[in-house]
């Protein structure tokens, strides 16, 4: 039997999504041995999303023009997308930039010129640090998503309730404190 194709992928978060992913400890042996890891920040270095995933995890809101061509990508090429950690389900603690005018320049204003102590100047390096969109969104606002796992982060025990019922043809059952708590 083919294994699961399984990504995992970094968009606007702290990576503690991901640090508590590692945390699943002695079950990321027997995920090794059920799924091909094809993409993550985590153990894989490839540049570009692959075709025909079977499931990714999606820690992060969308917050620049990289996480949307990412976003995009993953979701033409996914078959089973999870917004993982409160800040893909509802864009969290990134979005509190939505606060300065919901403006990218708002917000660069703010921290790089009104708040500078000296030299005050806006960041620009086209095509080295990506552009930031106006207004920080959680992942389903810009692709469908199919499961909802939130959590900041996640525990341990509810990404593996998530994604072993997955790994048996199974839907997990996201209902409950344990499962859906935010926070
Ligand atoms: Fe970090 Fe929490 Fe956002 Fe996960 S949900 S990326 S732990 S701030």
């Amino acid at each position: 039997m083919d294994k699961i194709r399984f990504a995992t992928v970094w968009l606007a978060g702290c990576s503690g999504c991901h640090m508590s992913f590692l945390d699943l400890d002695e079950f990321l042996i027997d995920l090794a041995d059920q799924v091909e890891v094809v993409y993550s920040p985590v153990g894989c270095d490839l540049k570009h999303y692959p075709e025909a995933v079977d499931v990714c995890l999606v820690e992060g809101a969308v917050a620049n023009e990289d996480n949307l061509e990412l976003i995009y990508q993953v979701r033409r090429n996914t078959k089973l997308l999870i917004s993982f950690g409160d800040c893909a389900v509802t864009a969290n603690v990134p979005a509190m930039r939505n606060m300065l005018r919901n403006s990218a320049e708002g917000v660069l204003k703010r921290g790089y010129l009104e708040l500078a102590d000296a030299n005050a100047q806006l960041p620009h390096a086209p095509g080295i640090v990506p552009e930031l969109i106006d207004r920080v969104t959680p992942v389903h606002e810009v692709v469908p998503v199919d499961i909802f796992m939130p959590g900041c982060p996640p525990s341990a025990d509810r990404i593996r309730a998530t994604i072993e019922p997955l790994l048996h043809g199974q839907q997990p059952e996201m209902a409950g404190r344990e499962m859906i708590k935010f926070g």
